[in-house]
């Protein structure tokens, strides 16, 4: 077994630099890193919006809050609103953390649900203090809500990728990562194991390693290219297979939260940045050409285009194995997952940790591989089906799309999901599991799937203490969002301090 000294990693998208951080950040001064990217080539220049668990990467790197809100044009998001995708005009959201107070061994939205079936529930994004405070466009750092133990806001942030790899390019170089310049030509491999033992670039440089790292996007150029590890395709259950991007000038002050809006042939999306909005149509092209699609985009903007429409097209799916012979795929390269709830960058993140926790320092154990492949896969497999859950619950019949998306057959871990939902009102969360229970509940009862039943603990409240703790946690989150500053004050005072 070689030890594994030094690592190499393939590409300098977000995927690259994400890795390159992390790992020298922890492994630092057990491994080298050397970075091979190529400026010829460039990165995929979209993955704005992202999740909250990117503050716990930003704190782990060392990265201070509002130097990162200075250096990437960053904004606040609080969740996800989703425009006309029951049926035209209606919008719900996924916001970020949990709904009102939680009871032992019964959520809060089981004494809602019960409410609901006497009649008499208000709307359940009341008890949401993530949505009132982003319909309302305010932000400020609340742990809990002001004299209670209630929890306060859960956010993550939108932010130009480009200048995020800049920053983390920055750091990892000034921590001892090593950059070398160049488009790899050529993968020399051990004749007999098929280990990769080093790439040559254009410029004739060769760069050895003892473990590699696929970071060169869609084009997997080790993992499939050269050790062609095969790919599992979803797209029979994520039917958009292309997107089309714009930036564009913002008209209005940065809302804290990403639109979703859908449309006949796939859903737009407008993530507020700083200075500008990010804009793209994903789409299924057998509903739509490019030309119509950069049409549709284009007549559905915030402000004027500032760049041109760009095509990207895509399939969605799993590279079979994330981590074969001496190469372990990380970002587009192991597979992709549209960007609908803004996934891609968190699993960047889940990959580096995943590879430090199982880091094959005395050489490449089998034992570590099938681990990481089975937790990659197990990840991933759940936020697909958080994923399917938004198109599969369409009501929308005004389009063929629509029509495809109610009637195509789902993987059956999400039937169990929807099922256990309907008959039970119930959600089960797997220890890992990235997506909350509050996150499949605004999904499901935003998209119109009713529950039949509710926890029988809910009973325990009968209608009037029932009433009144509604009010009373209505009036306290109403009242704290009132206090907070606006969005764009935070904002103002990240960049002036
Ligand atoms: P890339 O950015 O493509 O980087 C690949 C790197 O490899 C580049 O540096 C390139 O130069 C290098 N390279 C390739 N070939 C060679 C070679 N032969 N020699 C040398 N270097 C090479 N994710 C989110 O989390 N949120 C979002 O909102 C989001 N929106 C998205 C929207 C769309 C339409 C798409 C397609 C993706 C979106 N993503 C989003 C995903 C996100 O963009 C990616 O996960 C992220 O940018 C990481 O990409 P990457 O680094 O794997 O690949």
């Amino acid at each position: 077994m070689k030890p594994i000294k030094h690592v190499v990693i393939a590409g300098g998208g977000t995927a690259g630099w994400i890795t390159a951080a992390l790992l020298n950040k922890v492994l630092g001064k057990v491994i080298n890193i050397t970075l091979i990217e190529s400026s010829s080539i460039g990165t995929i220049g979209v993955g704005e919006a992202t999740i909250p668990p990117i503050i716990g990467l930003n704190n782990a790197l060392g990265i201070n809050e509002q130097d990162f809100i200075k250096a990437t044009n960053a904004s606040i998001k609080l969740g996800i609103e989703f425009e006309n995708w029951k049926t035209p005009g209606h919008s719900y959201m996924h916001a970020f953390g949990s709904f009102g107070k939680d009871f032992p061994f019964c959520e809060f939205h089981h004494f809602w649900l019960k409410a609901k079936q006497q009649n008499h529930a208000p709307d359940l994004w009341d008890f949401s203090v993530n949505y009132q405070a982003a319909k309302a466009g305010k932000f400020a750092h609340l742990r809990n809500l002001p004299n209670t133990q209630l929890p306060g806001l859960h956010y993550a942030y939108h932010f130009d990728a480009t200048l995020y790899a800049k920053l983390l390019k920055k750091l990892a170089q000034q921590r001892g990562v090593k950059r070398v310049e160049g488009k790899i030509k050529s993968v020399q491999q051990c004749q007999q194991s098929g280990d990769i033992q080093a790439l040559t670039l254009e410029s004739g440089s060769v760069i050895k390693g003892d473990l590699f790292i696929d970071c060169t996007g869609l084009s997997a150029l080790l993992i499939e290219k050269t050790l062609n590890t095969g790919f599992e395709d979803w797209s029979h259950w994520l039917p958009c297979d292309s997107a089309v991007a714009v930036q564009s000038e913002s008209a209005n002050e940065p809302v804290p939260y990403t639109r979703s809006i859908a449309q006949n042939a796939g859903w737009q999306w407008q993530i507020p940045l700083q200075y500008r909005v990010g804009n793209g149509l994903v789409f299924s092209s057998r509903y739509l050409t490019d030309d119509e699609a950069k049409q549709q985009l284009l007549a559905n903007l915030p402000g004027k285009a500032i760049t041109e429409p760009r095509v990207i097209r895509f399939k969605t799916g799993r590279r079979r194995l994330q981590w074969h012979k001496n190469v372990v795929a990380i970002g587009l390269s192991s597979g992709f997952l549209e960007p609908l709830k803004s996934t891609s960058i968190h699993l960047i993140q889940t990959a580096a940790i995943r590879l430090i926790k199982l880091f094959p320092h005395n050489g490449i154990k089998h034992s570590q591989v099938t681990t990481y492949n089975l937790q990659s896969k197990t990840e991933i497999e759940r936020i697909r089906d958080f994923i399917i859950l938004h198109y599969k619950l369409t009501t929308r019949t005004d389009s063929a799309f629509g029509r495809q998306c109610q009637q195509m057959s789902i993987p059956e871990t999400l039937q169990q999901k929807i099922t256990l939902f309907k008959q039970t009102g119930k959600l089960t969360r797997e220890d890992d599991e990235l997506f909350s229970e509050p996150a499949w509940q605004q999904v499901m009862i935003g998209q119109g799937l009713e529950a039949d039943d509710y926890h029988p603990l809910a009973n325990a409240l009968t209608d009037e203490p029932l009433l009144a703790l509604f009010s009373d946690l209505k009036a306290l989150i109403n009242h704290t969002v009132e206090q907070l500053p606006s969005h764009s004050e935070f904002l103002s005072r990240m960049k002036n301090n």
